[in-house]
């Protein structure tokens, strides 16, 4: 068992400076990831400080529509806020699918961006991983391949696919983290924050070390949109995604306007899908548009031995979802 110091910081200056003194120090929110991953032993801090006690708990409607979240505000207060419900509904119903009541009630929305792979080779401690241990391996790629690994933005380092629902329709509507650091305030767009695994799967955001995610902002609703989240798992409760879609459509009649795509469980980030969102701009709303669009999100994919059907499904994901929201179309 590993004992550790516990510091309940009462300002945002106070918790960065307390990470800076000692690198072995993180941050602590609901703890639902952090404390798991510490009995699991695969993360070793000696000191965490709690920073539920610094007021990043508020959720505030700004002069320019946009909508800032504290980054203490739980997804559960999130996914039941009156705003968040009527006019980022994908963002609500994507909290709601996630993990269990319980849980969601202790998670926070920066924790919720920060939490890491479910891959069981990174999780066992023992397996050759990459992200865990860098240049041992990568235990996945040729193993068991099939829930938690992606087929897009894989490289030969890493497959694990990003395991959040949240984080798949914030990068649907545009958000932006701000964060605060020894050296200030700066924001970091939300399709930024998250890296590729690329050459160093360890590095899995863009964090400057010390720096505390303080909010995030999410960009104005766009006017007359429609939005829902789909997410295919295993069970229909308590299950990460194999393959989720988060779609905003703005019709006109039925020509579709503008279309926000982002994809969860298959993209080793949470996967804005551009090329789809651009076939689909200015389209008539048709069956036809939406499968070349779906097929255009998976251009690229790059399947593993268990989990080519996850090209198929999340392509059905994409096309569920603008099927509903265009109310049907010939
Ligand atoms: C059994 C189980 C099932 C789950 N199912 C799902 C699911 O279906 N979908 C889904 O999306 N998620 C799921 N989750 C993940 C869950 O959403 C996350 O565990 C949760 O959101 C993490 O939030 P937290 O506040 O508990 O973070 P913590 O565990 O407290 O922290 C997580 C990480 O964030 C860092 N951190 C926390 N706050 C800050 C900050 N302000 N600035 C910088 N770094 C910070 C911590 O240091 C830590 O590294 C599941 C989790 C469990 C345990
Ligand atoms: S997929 Fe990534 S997290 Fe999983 S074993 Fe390979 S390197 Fe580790």
């Amino acid at each position: 068992m590993r004992t550790l110091d516990y510091t309940r910081a009462t300002s945002p200056e106070q918790a960065i400076s307390l990470m800076a003194r000692n690198p072995a120090t993180v941050y602590l929110a609901g703890g639902t990831t952090l404390l798991d991953l510490v009995k699991l032993d695969i993360m070793q801090p000696d000191h965490v400080v709690d920073v539920h006690t610094l007021g990043l708990n508020q959720i505030e409607t700004l002069s320019d529509g946009r909508t800032r979240i504290g980054a203490m505000v739980t997804n559960t207060q999130l996914a039941h806020h009156p705003r968040i419900k009527s006019d980022y509904a994908l963002l609500s119903q994507a909290l709601l699918s996630g993990a269990t009541t319980q849980l969601r009630n202790k998670a926070t929305t920066a924790g919720n961006v920060m939490q890491r792979v479910r891959c069981n080779y990174f999780r066992d401690g023992v397996s050759a991983c990459n992200k865990r241990t860098p240049g041992s391996g990568c235990a996945a790629i040729g193993g068991h391949n099939r829930s938690v690994h992606a087929v897009l933005g894989t490289s030969e380092q890493c497959i694990a696919s990003h395991p959040s629902d949240m984080c798949v329709a914030m990068a649907a509507i545009g958000a932006t983290v701000q964060v605060q650091g020894p050296s200030g305030k700066r924001d970091i767009d939300f399709l930024d924050f998250h890296l590729l695994p690329g050459s160093t799967p360890w590095k899995e955001h863009a964090l400057e070390p010390n720096e505390l995610i303080t909010h995030i902002t999410l960009n104005a609703p766009l006017a007359g949109s429609r939005s829902a989240y789909l997410k295919l798992r295993d069970r229909a409760s308590y299950q990460f995604a194999l393959a989720s879609s988060a779609v905003i459509l703005v019709l006109d009649g039925q020509v579709i306007r503008e279309a926000r795509i982002a994809l969860g469980g298959v993209g080793t980030k949470p996967w804005r899908a551009e090329e789809a969102e651009r076939l689909l701009r200015g389209a008539p709303a048709s069956a036809d548009r939406f499968a070349k669009a779906a097929a255009a999100a998976f251009k690229g994919a790059v399947p593993y031995a268990h989990n080519g059907y996850k090209v198929a499904l999340g392509q059905q994901a994409i096309v569920h979802n603008l099927m509903t929201l265009s109310g049907g179309v010939a």
